[in-house]
């Protein structure tokens, strides 16, 4: 069993979004949570390794991404696809740089394309300048990053303050000329000592016109938008049975502890459509009391599944969140929560639920670390970035859609389960 791409993704959401455009561009995938060290538990045609290493340390990050790299060499991956934001989340220090390097040298390879553009989710290159919406990258609110302040839009620039090797562009005109053009573009740079090049798109027709150009590139550098030009290279073309799951069966449920606004939405539209839901209060939770908390949930929730999904939830307004986060602490309301959360979707799931959706994006890393899930295949899209996934287990698995933050319209919790039928 040989899988032809295999994917570095440098954070979990970002590796599902890279995954969804590949699946709706034909290939079947499989995503893993860290570098797997068991075997691939389904036939696919490519692996998108899930890692944290966005911010860490850039030494960090080339070593998980070169033991990402290995693993997905042993599995026989043709060509290697590092995956990062579409905002180009990085510093003068890194991360994208070093691992690209790092990479490329673990890879024997001289050349590389590094592009964002991601024009469904309207982030284009324009002459080399990164563009979120109608602004500058600059000018787009990513200036003021935590962790990533986004200063210059300029790729070119962005990218050589990070890389050793000599930073070229392939502009909107060799693009627009298609994959001939491409490759002399490519040659020429080559020839001038380049060993990256930042790529121009605007539309995906330009990430269609590039694909065929990167066709047997050992490793391409990008956002998940180049993924819709790549499975053709492989003789793949969209089909159903790329997202095809295993049948769904057993019960079903909703987890939430996202408190985003879209969320909140659909919490109300789930409970206003007359389906059960409870609650859990934070509060409730503290002074040891979160075991007896779940087990109650877990008895209101047993006789109820047979009817049909229901719903637990800490979703809530901001002033509620407020309220519980000066009494508990921010980063303790939200570890107790998510712990309770994920103990509830653990018992949901020895009670039958084999269908579940999880909301928020750190609510969905504890409940798939307290299921011990380490592999995903990915299937249909429920909504935009948000695909029903299915992780194998000895009893037959369990399919489930991790929903981060402001994604999915608001009868998505209900939607969900009908895409899977
Ligand atoms: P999103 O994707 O919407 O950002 P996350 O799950 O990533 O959702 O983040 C929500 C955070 O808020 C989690 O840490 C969660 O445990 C915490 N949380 C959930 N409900 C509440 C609540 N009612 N009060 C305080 N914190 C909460």
């Amino acid at each position: 069993m040989k899988i032809q791409l295999g994917c570095i993704a440098d954070d979990f959401t970002g590796a599902t979004d890279l995954a969804n455009n590949l699946v709706r561009s034909g290939m079947r995938v499989v995503q893993t949570i860290g570098v797997p060290n068991a075997p691939l538990a389904a036939e696919v045609d490519a692996v998108v390794v899930a890692l944290k290493s966005r911010t860490i340390p850039a030494a960090e990050a080339i070593a998980q991404s070169l033991d990402a790299l290995k693993w997905l060499q042993a599995q026989g991956a043709q060509q290697i696809y590092f995956k990062y934001c579409s905002t180009f989340d990085s510093t003068p220090e890194g991360n994208i740089g070093p691992v690209t390097e790092a990479l490329m040298d673990a890879l024997g390879t001289d050349f590389t394309i590094a592009t964002p553009a991601f024009p469904d989710n309207g982030r284009t290159v324009f002459k080399g300048y990164l563009f979120a919406g109608n602004v500058l990258l600059n000018e787009s609110g990513m200036q003021n990053h935590p962790l990533t302040p986004m200063t210059d839009a300029n790729l070119v620039r962005v990218m050589q303050a990070q890389t050793k090797r000599k930073v070229g562009l392939i502009n909107y005109k060799t693009v627009a000329q298609g994959e001939g053009a491409i490759r002399e573009r490519i040659a020429a740079l080559r020839a001038d000592g380049v060993g990256v090049a930042v790529v121009d798109a605007t539309s995906n027709d330009d990430l269609h016109l590039l694909g065929p150009a990167l066709k047997g590139m050992p490793l391409v550098t990008a956002g998940s938008g180049v993924a819709i030009g790549l499975p053709a290279n492989f003789g793949l073309k969209p089909s159903l049975q790329a997202s095809q799951l295993p049948a769904a069966s057993g019960l079903q449920a909703v987890v939430s502890g996202s408190c985003s606004v879209a969320t909140n939405a659909q919490v109300a539209h789930f409970k206003a459509s007359g389906r059960p839901a409870r609650a859990i209060d934070p509060a409730s939770l503290m002074h040891g009391q979160s075991d007896a908390v779940v087990q109650q949930v877990l008895a209101w929730a047993a006789p109820l599944l047979k009817d049909g999904p229901v719903l637990v939830y800490s979703t809530a307004e901001p002033e509620a969140v407020k309220a519980v986060q000066a009494q508990l602490g921010v980063a303790e309301a939200g570890a107790l929560v998510e712990h309770a959360l994920a103990a509830v979707a653990r018992g949901l799931v020895g009670l039958g639920v084999k269908q579940l959706v999880v909301a928020g994006g750190e609510t969905s890393g504890a409940c798939v670390q307290a299921l011990g899930i380490a592999q995903l295949q990915i299937g249909p899209q429920i909504d935009p970035g948000v695909p029903w996934c299915h992780a194998p287990s000895e009893n037959g698995g369990v399919h489930i859609t991790l929903k981060s933050g402001n994604f999915g319209t608001e009868d998505f919790f209900s939607k969900a389960f009908g895409v899977l039928r």
